[in-house]
């Protein structure tokens, strides 16, 4: 049989190893894709440690890794509208097609979701199998590296355009690498004024050359009041939630106007408490986001990104798979941007 590198989680403790393995079999309508290049994500991060969340999702062993691009090399059985050779990413998230939300057409609210790199084996490795359907066709203007980082691109996109924004006034709290991403979003998508908060001024820097009109800090006692003012305007329409941070939805409820939406990203703890009269009597809409929506979403990234929508920005550092130890250590300062992993 034979080997590839893969980047396992071997053991129910801290830490990730380089191992030898099976280069995996493509089964009916499956694709084999060959590695070029990984992003590492938050989820990853988490896995790594070994949190409380990871230690409840993540059986070992198991190849973690979801953010990727590669080429075809092999098809199953039953795969169509693909050739060998062709230039891929794809759909984190295998949708079972059969439950009452695929058969509508829901198929990001699957209830049956199997995460690649979470509940499988994923791409943090030579090579990984995925099921055809989930196959997404790059545009050769798409670079590598963009692709290999459309997967939480995607949650920014389903985020930030989850309400019509043309001409409104966005707050943003959390200037990670998905905020950052929504910024050059919203501005594409015809915002106003996009105000963003974070607590790391590196960060609201990368906001900035994303498009952001104005930063804010809250850990130097900046407020999204400070911004209201700053601009003339009454309070934000559309709110943007991509930190987790009770703080930072709290100040976000604060100031949104009368009848705005919130769309929720950042995994708040199940403690966050809020004032519900504030979100009643504003009569405010709120909307929890969950991945990509299948594949409305990829089609709306793919004519983003060929029309100019510029990402690199948000990479910071770049490594090859086997200094996979450096990208986590630089992840785990929390003093990057993304981090690539070439797998070439
Ligand atoms: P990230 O950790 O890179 O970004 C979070 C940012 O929030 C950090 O820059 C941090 O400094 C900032 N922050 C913390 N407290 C703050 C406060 N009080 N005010 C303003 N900013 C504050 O994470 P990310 O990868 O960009 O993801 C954003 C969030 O979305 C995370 O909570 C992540 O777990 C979640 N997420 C959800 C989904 C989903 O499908 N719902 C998918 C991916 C990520
Ligand atoms: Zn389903």
């Amino acid at each position: 049989m034979k080997k590839m590198k893969a980047l396992v989680k071997a053991r129910p403790e801290r830490g990730l190893w380089l191992e030898e393995v099976p280069i995996p079999e493509p089964g009916i309508n499956e694709v084999l894709v060959k590695i070029k290049k990984t992003a590492i994500c938050g989820t990853d991060l988490h896995i790594y440690l070994w949190d409380d969340w990871a230690q409840r999702t993540i059986k070992t062993p198991m190849i973690i890794g979801h953010e990727y691009m590669g080429i075809v090399v092999k098809m199953g059985s039953g795969v169509r509208n693909m050739e060998i050779g062709d230039r891929v990413t794809g759909e984190g998230h295998i949708a079972c097609g059969h439950c009452r939300n695929c058969r509508r057409g829901k198929k990001h609210v699957c209830q049956n979701t199997i995460g690649i790199g979470v509940n499988r084996d994923g791409a943090f490795a030579e090579y990984v199998v995925i099921p055809a359907e989930n196959i997404i066709h790059l545009d050769k203007r798409i670079s590598d590296e963009t692709a290999a980082i459309m997967d939480p691109f995607g949650n920014a996109t389903h985020t930030a355009l989850s309400f019509p924004i043309i001409g409104e006034d966005v707050l943003i709290t959390g200037a990670g690498l998905i905020g950052s991403m929504a910024v050059a979003i919203c501005r594409f998508a015809g915002a106003r004024y996009i105000v963003v908060s974070d607590l790391s001024d590196s960060r609201l820097e990368i906001a900035k050359k994303m498009g952001a009109d104005l930063t804010i800090n809250p850990s130097k006692g900046e407020k999204a009041r400070d911004a209201i003012d700053k601009l003339g305007m009454y309070g934000f329409d559309i709110g943007l939630e991509m930190s987790g941070s009770p703080a930072a939805f709290n100040d976000m409820i604060d100031n949104m106007y009368n009848g705005s939406k919130i769309a929720l990203l950042g995994i708040l703890p199940n403690t966050t408490t809020v004032p519900w009269d504030k979100i009643i009597f504003k009569a405010l809409s709120l909307k929890g986001i969950y991945g990509r929506e299948m594949f409305e979403t990829w089609y709306k990234m793919e004519q983003m990104l060929i029309s100019g929508l510029d990402l690199s920005p948000v990479i910071t550092h770049r490594f090859h798979f086997e200094d996979f130890q450096k990208g986590f250590d630089v992840m785990e300062e929390r003093n990057s941007g993304k981090v690539i992993l070439n797998w070439e």
